[in-house]
């Protein structure tokens, strides 16, 4: 088996490039379905957090909001509870990662 170095890469919501972010703070969210993550773009240094949740869990939130929203409103409810844990300033971006 091939040794691979497993390397954290994203696309910088500060800077907007490809880099290697390093993880500040990474704990689990509504008794572990979700994972919230404080990220460090080591390009800029800019700081904003992620949550990933199975694709279950997602589309749980999809059918509950089918009615009347759409995925991007979603994103906005998973966004708007991670902005309390946020510090003033940072960026929250939902991920299904
Ligand atoms: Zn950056």
């Amino acid at each position: 088996m091939t040794s691979r170095k497993n390397k954290r890469q994203r696309r910088c919501p500060g800077c907007k490039e490809t880099g290697a972010i390093r993880v500040i703070d990474s704990r689990p969210l509504d008794d572990g379905r979700k994972i919230y993550r404080r990220l460090n773009c080591k390009t800029c240094g800019h700081n904003y957090g992620s949550v990933e949740l199975p694709i279950a869990e997602l589309e749980r939130l999809q059918m509950i909001e089918a009615q009347r929203a759409s995925l991007r409103r979603v994103a906005r409810i998973l966004a708007a509870e991670l902005e309390e844990l946020m510090p003033v300033g940072a960026t929250v971006v939902a991920s299904t990662g």
